[in-house]
């Protein structure tokens, strides 16, 4: 599927140190390995409610380790999925009695606009639900050929042949020893069963469908109903696949086996992850990505932010009302990663005025000022992503930039840095602009 366009990114002088990354199935912060290709895989929006809050922190998140990545001058491969055929998108499209098909493209093309204007790198591989259908079926087939996935019998209305991935059956095939860890359910989130069932039911599983071997088995194919799309599916029949298989299988075409980092929202990491990583254990006897990074929930003035509660703050909404995208992703920014945390007018109010004041600064930037804030930058980026960090820097630069600035024009003596008066330079005021737009991703 085609992707949207990036913006040129700025070669820096020098590189990036190594880069450390908080682990989810670890819970701590790792070095991230440095001799293989970089790979990187973030789970992809369902196209409705394009692009929410917590969707573009999520990949304005992710996009700061490839531009880290980048900015150490490693080759990187970075996928994205769409879920363009899936029970949320065809709900949605009943409730507003459109046809799913245009919903989808329509809200597609508008993340895409979004991603674009918040000057988030493109992936390499931009793939969709739809179009890896015919790559899906035979990796399904292969796992109930291995026994590790099971037609269920219809009832209640449900028809024939739905089909599951067994969770038991999969971690059992787990013990026998592989290249890699094993796969075991709970890996990646430390979750017990009993308070997996609960988490499951609420995001999209079905742990009282009957039939099932385990309340927790997640759908691979669901058979064609009335009124429902549905695909040519060999021996599974014509329907349409689950949600988790869908990545896994898009993953491993596109992307080593492990690659280096699966992304997406907290939210994600059970069922989601936990499963995606189960299917490609047994698949390919392999673990699914070495590292699981998981970003924050954003809420609005104090309130979780969901789609039921019809309090979504939107890009494109914002954009529309004329707000400059680069102070929506500076608001991002203002925030770890990791952290929960609430959109406010305060906070895009703030995001604007500090905008405006590097904007000035950079005019400003005292000769010599570039390379140490550009060495400052790179240290916050290598911990964990610490955007924070990089833009308290940025702030400082810019006071101190402004106050020499202020000191020349009513004829003080400008300070002194290291021996050397300070005055305006160019060069580094170029710079400075480079690093911030090829780090964080902020045009000055
Ligand atoms: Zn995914």
């Amino acid at each position: 599927m085609k992707t949207w366009k990036s913006h040129a990114l700025p070669q820096l002088p020098g590189v990036m140190p190594a880069i450390h990354l908080h682990e989810t199935t670890a819970q701590r912060v790792v070095l991230l390995p440095e001799t293989e290709p970089a790979s990187l895989y973030v789970c992809g929006i369902t196209p409705y409610d394009a692009t929410h809050m917590g969707h573009a922190a999520t990949y304005v998140a992710f996009d700061l380790l490839n531009r880290a990545w980048r900015d150490q001058d490693r080759t990187v491969n970075y996928v994205q999925n769409v879920t363009d055929i899936d029970d949320p998108l065809l709900e949605r499209a009943i409730r507003d009695g459109v046809d799913w098909q245009e919903l989808a493209i329509a809200q597609t093309e508008l993340f895409h606009a979004d991603m674009e204007a918040l000057n988030v790198l493109a992936p390499e591989h931009y793939i969709g639900a739809v179009e890896s259908i015919s790559w899906i079926v035979p990796e399904v087939e292969k796992l109930i050929a291995a026994g590790l996935a099971y037609p269920v019998v219809g009832s209640e209305g449900e028809p024939d042949g739905d089909i599951y991935f067994s969770v038991e059956a999969a971690s059992s095939a787990a013990k026998v020893s592989g290249p890699d860890a094993p796969w075991w359910l709970g890996q990646i989130s430390g979750l017990t069963q009993e308070e997996m069932v609960p988490i499951f039911a609420e995001r999209g599983g079905d742990p009282l469908r009957a039939g099932k071997r385990h309340p927790l088995d997640a759908l691979l194919w669901r058979v064609a109903r009335d009124g429902e799309p549905s695909w040519e599916g060999a021996s599974l029949g014509e329907g349409r696949p689950g949600w988790h298989i869908e990545c896994t299988v898009i993953a491993q075409r596109f992307l080593p086996k492990p690659f280096t980092v699966q992304g997406g929202g907290s939210d994600l990491v059970f069922p989601h992850h936990e499963m995606g990583a189960g299917h490609a254990f047994a698949l390919e006897d392999t673990t699914m990505a070495r590292h699981y990074t998981h970003t924050g929930m954003v809420g609005l003035d104090g309130e979780k932010m969901s789609k039921s509660r019809g309090n979504l703050v939107l890009v494109s909404k914002l954009r529309a009302a004329g707000v400059e995208p680069a102070a929506i992703r500076l608001a991002i920014l203002a925030h770890h990663y990791r952290s929960d945390w609430f959109w406010t007018q305060e906070l895009l109010d703030d995001s604007e005025y500090r905008l405006e004041r590097w904007r000035k600064a950079r005019h400003v930037a005292p000769e010599g000022s570039a390379k140490p804030l550009l060495s400052e930058l790179r240290s916050a980026l290598s911990q964990d992503l610490d955007a924070p960090r990089a833009v308290a820097a940025i702030d400082a630069w810019a006071t101190a930039s402004l106050t020499a600035a202020l000191a020349a024009s009513i004829n003080v003596p400008v300070a002194v840095v290291d021996g050397v008066p300070e005055q305006v330079s160019a060069r580094d005021s170029d710079l400075v602009s480079d690093a911030v737009e090829a780090l964080l991703g902020i045009e000055l």
